[in-house]
């Protein structure tokens, strides 16, 4: 699903984020991505959704290698990856329904399926009694909730997530984290950058520790490892 070998990044400022990566993950995975501030975290998954390009070395997603790809073709990987950000992302001046449903419209589905998706999806992470709303009307978990729903509305094959808990308490963060387990549970590969040491040793999943821009640790049912 995600084949990363000799992966090198150095952004025009010369700064190496990437350092020789190697990672392989199968589909219906579940991975968090720790390690330091300025480990190559956000850099590592940003190649995968082809924000950025490697410098050097193969990225292979699905069956699209990335670091070749048209440009033409960003938008057809774009439709498989779904993101997630820590600070939600939202449209301020749209609603619920609207933020969801825009992912859509930008592919044209017809009108029907569009709605019919839209409810689905949030019914999913349990939002339809707030379709109406917009973003400020929302506490941070439920703006959470809706920026998952956005991500996940075109059944994408990979759910990226950088921090989605970074911003919310911790009874907010265990929610957040059930949607994203049911949501693997339905076969999506999900790839979770964290900080929070307390997630990664209770729900017990694959880790892979980056410093350095490199793989320095990957383990199944993993723990954090880390002190802060
Ligand atoms: P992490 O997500 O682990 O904090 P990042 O991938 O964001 O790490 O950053 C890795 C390194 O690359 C850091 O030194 C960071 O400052 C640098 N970096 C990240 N994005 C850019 C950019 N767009 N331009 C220049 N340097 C960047
Ligand atoms: P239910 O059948 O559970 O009542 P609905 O499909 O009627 O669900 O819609 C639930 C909420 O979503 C309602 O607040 C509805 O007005 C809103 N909604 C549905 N479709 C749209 C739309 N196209 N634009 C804005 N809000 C919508």
């Amino acid at each position: 699903m995600i084949d990363m070998q000799g992966v090198y990044k150095t952004y025009p400022n010369g700064v190496t984020a990437l350092n020789g990566l190697d990672v392989k993950i199968d589909q219906g995975e579940f991975v968090y991505v720790v390690g330091p501030s300025g480990a190559g975290k956000s850099t590592f998954t940003k190649l995968i959704y082809r924000e950025e390009k490697p410098t050097k070395g193969s990225v292979r997603v699905i069956d699209m290698d990335t670091s070749t790809m048209k440009e033409r073709k960003v938008p057809k990987l774009r439709r498989q990856v779904g993101v997630v950000y820590q600070d939600f992302r939202l449209l301020p001046t749209l609603t619920v329904y609207e933020n969801v449903a825009f992912a859509l419209e930008v592919i044209e589905e017809n009108p029907s399926n569009i709605r019919r998706r839209v409810m689905d999806v949030l019914d999913q992470v349990r939002l339809k009694n707030k379709a109406r709303f917009i973003p400020d009307e929302l506490s941070g978990g439920e703006q959470q909730r809706v920026s998952i729903a956005r991500a996940i509305v075109n059944h994408p094959k990979i759910l990226i997530a950088d921090e989605p808990t970074g911003n919310l308490d911790p009874d907010t963060s265990w929610e957040i984290m059930h949607i994203l387990e049911e949501i693997n549970a339905g076969g999506t590969t999900v790839l979770m950058a964290t900080h929070s040491q307390e997630i990664v040793n209770t729900i017990r999943r694959r880790v892979i520790a980056i410093e350095d821009g490199m793989v320095v640790r990957d383990e199944s049912k993993g723990e954090y490892g880390y002190e802060y």
